[in-house]
């Protein structure tokens, strides 16, 4: 370790930054941040710096640098322009054993500026000892999105209640485990959820009963479409946190890796006329598994509210009053959407997009085909596969244009995204042969023609196989034939 991480206290002590500028100013900012009093010595500031001095945040001294203006200094900031003048700070403030920094010089340092994730009161600094500036902020780039943005506001919450917890668990074990349990549990849950006066009301509760919480949770989380980058932030939080993942086919498996090692993992996978367990008995599992005081990660594909099911896996829990929460997903058509360059709505081709399933009831489909058949709307189907030629019939007679474009999403956002375009009269013709594989959604509208120029994504193996729609503009007619 070349240097020791150290949290100074600067709460009104004097700090003398030389340089007004703006890498002056970066540092200023950080040090008002610390609650220090900044003097700053320079003969002209810039507009950052000459702003904080005319609201009094800074004290300006202009002019050239001289000895005295290390009197009463608690840390020193070098940050000219100047070579010469900055090693000459440094050399007075050695000279006068104050802790030094000259930016960008890591051998004119007594001290290091480290990268920081502020979530006041926790604070986390992160260094290289000037080895690989950009590799910390990469670092602190991933601290600061996997750790909530109020996580500040709860240390602040405990903190209060240290005292409290130290008169009630006699031991340092107990109150380690007491914390652990706590922070990890329905208390923490219920802050980083804005819930705060609960969270309170929890804490206090568990103080005064004597023990941590260690009660089981249940976590319907959205997984997206498949690629693991569109997970959110809580989806990741919670799952790591989850003592049993349990999940089904959408879900690919680098998403249920990102579960931690030891935690149990339950497949509960529908295919179709394959159901391996009904739905009834998933709802069972989650309650039991929540009864036991297990976290419970309920892992679903896209979005769980949408044709997700996700609505009644929780009714049973919330009858039997079993904690839960859901996390929202992206679901298939927003990410199969993005992925392809197909934006749903558009001022000039949809002001409106409707989510259709394309599954049939007892052998049919059962939909309001009038509503749907409508102009100026974008229709995604999904589970709309094995129908896909019926459903473009559908349209067609109840009114839509047979060449009205329409686009077959297989395997969105994963490695093997293909995007399939044709007209609502020769999209089916177009790929049954092909084998298209399941999942796969199909988007119908004006709006899939701006597929042609707004793709951007293409599957690991290539690319998309693109059969450009029949234009009807004039000015879009093209005649690339298909492309595989
Ligand atoms: N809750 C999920 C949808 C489940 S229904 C969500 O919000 O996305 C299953 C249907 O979703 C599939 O039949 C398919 O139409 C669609 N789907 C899910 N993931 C997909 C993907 N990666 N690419 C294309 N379609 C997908």
């Amino acid at each position: 370790m070349k240097h020791l991480p150290i949290f100074m206290h600067l709460e009104n002590r004097t700090c003398l930054v030389v340089g007004g500028g703006t890498v002056a100013l970066r540092k200023i900012d950080l040090l008002l941040k610390a609650g220090a009093r900044v003097r700053v010595v320079a003969p002209r500031l810039g507009t950052g710096v000459a702003e904080l001095a005319a609201n009094g945040r800074v004290t300006h001294y202009p002019g050239v640098f001289t000895t005295q203006h290390l009197d009463n200094c608690a840390l020193v900031v070098a940050a000219t322009d100047s070579p010469l003048v900055n090693r000459w700070v440094y050399q007075k403030a050695c000279e006068r054993g104050l802790p030094v920094n000259v930016v960008d010089e890591p051998g004119l340092c007594s001290f290091i500026f480290p990268a920081i994730v502020d979530r006041a009161p926790v604070t986390i600094a992160i260094s290289s000892g000037g080895a690989a500036p950009v590799l910390t902020r990469i670092l602190r780039n991933r601290l600061e999105s996997s750790i909530p943005a109020a996580y500040g506001r709860l240390a602040e919450l405990v903190g209060r209640y240290r005292a409290a917890v130290k008169r009630r668990f006699g031991t340092i074990r107990a109150r380690r485990l007491f914390w652990e349990q706590t922070l990890e549990g329905h208390v923490a849950e219920a802050a980083l959820a804005g819930h705060w006066h609960e969270a309170e009301r929890m804490l206090k509760h568990q103080i005064e009963a004597g023990n941590g919480d260690s009660g089981g949770e249940v976590y319907l989380i959205g997984a997206g479409p498949g690629d693991p980058d569109l997970l959110t932030f809580k989806a990741l939080r919670l799952l790591q946190k989850a003592d049993v993942v349990v999940y089904d086919r959408l879900v690919p498996e680098a998403i249920v890796d990102l579960a931690r090692r030891e935690a149990e993992r339950v497949y509960v996978g529908k295919r179709r006329n394959d159901h391996s367990l009904p739905q009834s008995d998933i709802s069972q599992l989650l309650a039991d598994l929540a009864t036991q005081g297990k976290k419970v990660a309920r892992l679903k594909g896209g979005d769980p509210f949408v044709f997700g099911r996700g609505g009644e896996e929780i009714t049973l829990l919330a009858e039997q009053g079993i904690p839960f929460q859901v996390v929202p997903g992206i679901t298939a058509a927003t990410g199969c959407a993005a992925y392809s360059g197909i934006p749903l709505t558009h001022r000039d081709y949809a002001q409106s997009v409707r989510f259709v399933t394309g599954h049939t009831r007892n052998g049919r489909l059962d939909l309001d085909w009038a509503q749907l058949a409508r102009e100026r709307q974008t229709l995604v189907f999904y589970m709309g596969l094995t129908n896909l030629n019926e459903i473009c019939a559908k349209l067609v007679e109840h009114g839509l244009r047979a060449d009205l474009p329409a686009a077959l999403v297989e395997q969105g956002t994963t490695p093997n995204h293909r995007v399939y375009v044709g007209s609502l009269s020769d999209l089916y013709e177009k790929v049954k042969h092909l084998g298209v594989a399941s999942p796969s959604l199909l988007i119908v509208g004006e709006v899939v023609r701006l597929h042609e120029s707004l793709h951007w994504f293409s599957g690991e193996e290539g690319g998309a196989e693109v059969f450009p729609p029949q234009c009807h503009r004039r000015d879009r007619v093209t005649d690339r034939s298909e492309v595989a």
